[in-house]
């Protein structure tokens, strides 16, 4: 007889996707540490910072430390408390380490593309952590294979470290520039060595990196180690102390003599992804001095001064809505309340990515509080409209419970625009902003009103001036940097 217990292959499993794939995806989280104790192990540091780096990317997970300059790996598919247990992490021996949490961009869901990519060859090993996106990828992938340096992965990141690794004999440094500047597109890197943590960032920081200490006990006793995260939230959850941000275009080398910083790049601009602020950081995180709880809140105010309706109540639309909904309560003296309830435990559930499947989706992961919203004008504040499918919804399902009126509020502009460095963005077509009015939406969405922040108040929101700009690609199509293929209003 036929078993009727079918196995599901686990990565393909993955490529499907989850209920909150009407939202745009960050790609990756980095972190390292750096303990000056050789006695220690770094693994067990690293496991805590990628847990609170989990929102960053839930398709992968992994953890390289380097013992007696031997540099071993664990890494898998799903979770950071899937991949890894007690067992597997004091396995990892080693005073340094570098971790990753993953969802695919470039490259496709599988444990192959899962990183740290390591690479050991005949004057040492490295272990590579990549966020962000290289735009020539292809370019160098081709070059390093006909010099005759295979692939395991189709990931953009195994570029990097094949490329280190091939320079690494002209020394750490020189290799690390010479890759640095070969590549293009967008990089927070953490790198890990026989004996020594680096941390880089592209000339133009669109993805963060930041660097933490571990003092243990008083500040007199020293710095007991170092750390490199992509969110200061990293820092904090393994009991650091936020150093500072690595600058756009910045090298950070780490050892056990020195911390040495110099600048690869004379061309730096920087243009980070405001989309951080918007949606992907955690609010308790600082990013290039601005800190995103705030800046949601600003965001909230802004709409409200920008777009205010005469309404009952405001509500935010978890997690990143909430703030903005508060902003928005303050700035336009509307009633702020918790009407929509997100669950936290649904994670990414095995389902075909279709449309019908997407807005069930929305129901399993939002549900609507109906005491709070009966007989009420409501307004409804979400980070963005990406397919439309989620506001579809939620409009509906507030009407359902008994709201007399939905008016829709986003802190972000319309995303019209593909991201081409780290973000997972929906092909164009499918960008429900990109081709439809205002007025148009509205309508598709059944709200009673719509409005979107302007791209000034945005910029407002996240204090921008010479010296904190923005990438705002997928909002107005002008990138920071040039993008093969790409004409703005396409
Ligand atoms: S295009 Fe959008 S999502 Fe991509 S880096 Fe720029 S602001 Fe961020």
């Amino acid at each position: 007889m036929k078993s009727s217990i079918e196995l599901v292959d686990k990565m393909t499993a993955y490529e499907v996707c989850c209920p909150e794939d009407d939202k745009l995806h960050e790609e990756c989280g980095v972190f390292g540490v750096f303990l000056s104790d050789p006695q220690r192990d770094a693994a067990s540091l690293t496991y805590y910072g990628l847990l609170s780096l989990q929102h960053r990317g839930q398709e992968s997970a992994g953890i390289a430390a380097v013992h007696e300059k031997t540099i071993e790996c664990r890494k898998g598919m799903g979770l950071v408390g899937d991949v890894f247990n007690p067992d597997t992490v004091a396995q990892l021996k080693g005073p340094a380490a570098v971790g990753h949490v993953r969802y695919s961009t470039a490259g496709g869901s599988c444990v192959e593309n899962a990183q740290p990519f390591v690479s050991r060859f005949k004057l040492g090993s490295i272990a590579v952590a990549h966020n962000g996106t290289l735009t020539n990828a292809d370019v160098v992938r081709e070059l390093l294979e006909d010099a005759g340096i295979g692939f395991t992965s189709s990931s953009d990141s195994e570029v990097i470290v094949n490329l280190i690794a091939k320079n690494y004999k002209k020394g750490l440094e020189k290799a690390l520039t010479d890759t640095i500047k070969f590549i293009k597109g967008s990089y927070a890197l953490v790198v890990l060595t026989d004996d020594a943590l680096v941390g880089a960032r592209d000339p133009n920081g669109i993805r963060p990196l930041c660097l933490g200490k571990l003092t243990e006990g008083s500040k007199s006793e020293g710095t007991a180690g170092w750390i490199l995260a992509s969110e200061s939230c990293a820092i904090d959850a393994v009991g650091g102390e936020f150093v500072r941000d690595i600058e756009p275009g910045e090298v950070i080398i780490i050892n056990n003599e020195e911390v040495l910083s110099f600048s690869f790049s004379e061309k730096t601009r920087r243009a980070v992804c405001s989309f951080e602020y918007v949606y992907f950081a955690r609010p308790d995180s600082i990013i290039d001095k601005v800190d995103v709880y705030g800046s949601r809140i600003r965001a909230g105010e802004i709409l409200g001064r920008e777009s205010a309706v005469s309404a009952d109540l405001v509500i935010g639309v978890p997690d990143s809505g909430v703030p903005a909904a508060i902003g928005y309560g303050r700035a336009t003296g509307t009633l702020f309340g918790l009407g929509i309830v997100k669950s936290k435990y649904v994670g990414r559930t095995f389902i075909a990515p279709d449309q019908a499947m997407r807005e069930k989706a929305v129901s399993v992961k939002h549900n609507v509080i109906d005491r709070e919203v009966r007989g009420k004008r409501v307004v409804v504040i979400d980070d963005s409209i990406v397919r439309g499918t989620t506001s579809r919804r939620l409009v509906s399902i507030l009407r359902n419970a008994g709201a007399k009126e939905v008016h829709i509020r986003i802190c972000s502009p319309p995303v019209r625009f593909p991201c081409y460095f780290g973000i997972d963005t929906p092909h164009r077509k499918d960008l429900i902003s990109n081709g439809n009015s205002v007025p148009e939406l509205c309508k598709s969405l059944g709200a009673d009103s719509l409005a979107f922040i302007s791209v000034e108040g945005l910029l407002e929101s996240l204090d921008a001036d010479e010296e904190h700009s923005y990438c705002l690609g997928c909002f107005t199509g002008e990138y920071p940097i040039p993008v093969s293929g790409e004409t703005r209003g396409e």
